[in-house]
């Protein structure tokens, strides 16, 4: 009763729009139970310590179950505390009371959270005998997932000393540079007609309906980088050197090596992927260029243009009840009881999503999980374009997959990247597919698939494109240097390859390479969004096939397991292989079938 008083003001405030209500955590940042939780995380830390530092070598079963268990309720806490202080955060980016309170509370749980490193490292130690007599106990096999996760690294461990230098020299190394990349990168500015802009609102430009605006923004963009080219270009081979460094002593074979291992990707399924999608360069990216710069009404598009407004698309706007229905609508007709796992976080009493956009929010929109005790939270910024509807899809389709994943366990629970993308992007994929039955209108069916195209083409193509840069730009490295021009050369090459006839790729925009964060944060993970993307548009060819029987519930019933189990198992019930080219193509055929379509409608329709 008495959150429903509390939303019914809240509802009131936000003009009927939802914003999320974080009570289920904590009442606020005052809550004294935030500070009696810290204490309790901070205890429970430093009596694991206490009780089983150096023990593991000869512990019983019915102890090291113990262990667990403390770390599982800790990790349960720290989320409740770590997600509050988050969350509360990103709605009032502005409210410097909310942004020191997150940055205190991330302090003090790392620095309480120290007490319990050795946790993992004995859990490394352990010889394989004593790991199989322990996790031979029915009650610790429980954990096993997380336990083999742990242990994944164990084969390119290095002694402890040497640990310790790598983990402490680590913040004058890669973390230096990695910093130095930040900082510069933040406080680069742009300027168009004597105007400043930063890093963001430049990349706003380039959305622009004007040719002019975008073309100078686009131009600013690779003058900016060019001019710092000389920066950029000493920390990235500086970063890809440390990689390697630490691969060579680590026994990786290859520079994307590390990278698999932790996304339990092998090498054979990556070259299918990168190959396959290689292969369809032509099929994709060029034919809809093509089309692109022909609704453009030039011959060629410029680089920047490539997800430029169409200048006929009508902008149809969606009211937040209309969304809630459409995509509501799309989840039962693929399976009711995914709707049912939808319909809490729009249920007036809950309030876990946080709808509208307002000053100091931050942008964009994500997911957030929490263990099974509570929910996940969602955040939109929602203004009612039919993108805000594809979106809403998209993060409801998190937000079920972990209400489903997170009944593995706190610790076990664990879904990679590659796999992490599943239901959000099938999700998104029925709810296109619904929307577009309800447009009679060719122009209008143009100028959504167009746009849902653009997004596919630059998630699975575009990526794979980066992911060649990288490759050879490690390559290269171990002959020595790269300079600015042999780095802007091969940026040039891979660009023009995966772009085509159709975009122009010259001097004005070779040198921006150092705007893609990922080269420099983490060096191999471009390619998982293509892998996740085009497994997903596999899987959605197999549901439209309808070869698959009970198709909906063995999809809700593997979302449930990519925590614990290889996407390969994961794929079997729907007799998908993703080690051949052919899984791969399936996917990438359901692009091309989207631009045999718009090169159809482009045929029928009135410019
Ligand atoms: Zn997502």
């Amino acid at each position: 009763m008495k959150s429903t008083m509390k939303k019914s003001q809240k509802m009131k405030n936000r003009n009927n729009v939802p914003a999320w209500d974080l009570s289920d955590l904590y009442t606020g940042m005052d809550d004294p139970q935030i500070e009696k939780d810290l204490q309790k995380y901070k205890k429970q830390n430093e009596t694991l310590a206490k009780k089983y530092k150096g023990t593991f070598a000869s512990i019983s079963p019915s102890e090291f179950l113990k262990a667990i268990r403390m770390v599982e309720e800790n990790s349960i806490l720290g989320s409740k505390l770590g997600v509050f202080a988050y969350l509360n955060m990103v709605t009032r980016m502005k409210d410097t009371k909310a942004v020191s309170f997150y940055q205190s509370i991330d302090e003090r749980m790392t620095d309480y959270a120290k007490a319990s490193i050795f946790f993992t490292l004995e859990i490394n130690q352990l010889s394989e005998s004593k790991f199989n007599e322990l996790t031979k106990d029915k009650q610790v096999s429980y954990y096993k997932p997380f336990l083999e996760r742990v242990r994944r690294f164990k084969a390119h461990e290095l002694s402890e000393p040497v640990e310790k230098i790598f983990l402490e020299k680590s913040v004058t190394s890669g973390g230096a540079w990695r910093r130095l990349y930040d900082e510069h990168s933040a406080a680069l500015e742009y300027i168009i007609d004597g105007k400043k802009y930063n890093d963001a609102e430049i990349s706003k430009l380039l959305l622009d309906k004007d040719s002019e605006t975008r073309a100078k923004a686009g131009r600013e963009m690779n003058r900016v980088c060019k001019e710092n080219s000389k920066l950029f270009t000493f920390i990235y081979n500086m970063i890809v050197k440390d990689k390697a460094i630490s691969d060579d002593n680590r026994g990786y074979k290859s520079p994307v090596a590390a990278r698999n291992l932790d996304n339990q990707v092998d090498d054979k399924a990556l070259n299918a992927l990168t190959s396959s999608v290689r292969a369809q360069y032509a099929n994709l990216a060029h034919r809809f260029y093509k089309l692109k710069s022909k609704w453009l009404g030039v011959k060629k598009i410029q680089y920047w243009d490539r997800n430029a407004p169409l200048p006929f698309s009508a902008d149809r706007q969606y009211s937040w009840e209309e969304s809630v229905k459409i995509v509501l609508d799309a989840y039962e007709k693929f399976s009711p009881k995914l709707k049912k796992l939808a319909e809490p976080f729009f249920d007036k009493d809950k309030s876990w999503i946080d709808v509208p956009p307002r000053d100091g929010k931050r942008s964009g929109a994500f997911a957030m999980p929490l263990p099974e005790k509570f929910h996940p939270y969602l955040m939109l910024n929602f203004v009612g374009k039919q993108n805000d509807v594809l979106t809403l899809a998209h993060e409801l389709g998190h937000g079920c997959h972990m209400r489903l994943s997170i009944k593995q366990g706190e610790l076990n629970d664990d879904t990679p990247l590659t796999l992490a993308e599943m239901a959000s992007v099938f999700g998104e994929m029925i709810t296109f597919q619904s929307l577009l039955s309800t447009l009679d209108d060719d122009k209008e069916k143009l100028c959504l698939i167009a746009s849902k195209v653009n997004d596919m083409i630059n998630t699975a193509v575009r990526q794979i494109a980066f992911h060649f840069f990288e490759t050879r730009v490690h390559e290269e490295r171990k002959k020595g240097e790269l300079s600015a021009e042999r780095l802007d050369e091969i940026w040039l090459e891979e660009m023009r390859a995966s772009l085509g006839p159709s975009v122009i790729v010259d001097n004005d925009s070779k040198s921006i390479w150092p705007i893609v964060s990922h080269f420099f944060h983490s060096p191999f993970y471009v390619y998982a969004y293509s892998f996740a993307d085009c497994l997903v548009n596999s899987l959605y060819q197999v549901y439209r096939e309808g070869k698959i029987k009970n198709f909906a519930d063995k999809y809700l019933d593997m979302l449930s397991q990519t925590g614990v189990k290889r996407y390969d198992v994961l794929l079997k019930p729907f007799g998908l292989n993703a080690k051949s080219p052919e899984f791969w193509n399936k996917g990438l055929n359901l692009i091309s079938s989207y631009i045999d379509e718009l090169e159809r409608l482009d045929k029928k329709v009135k410019f």
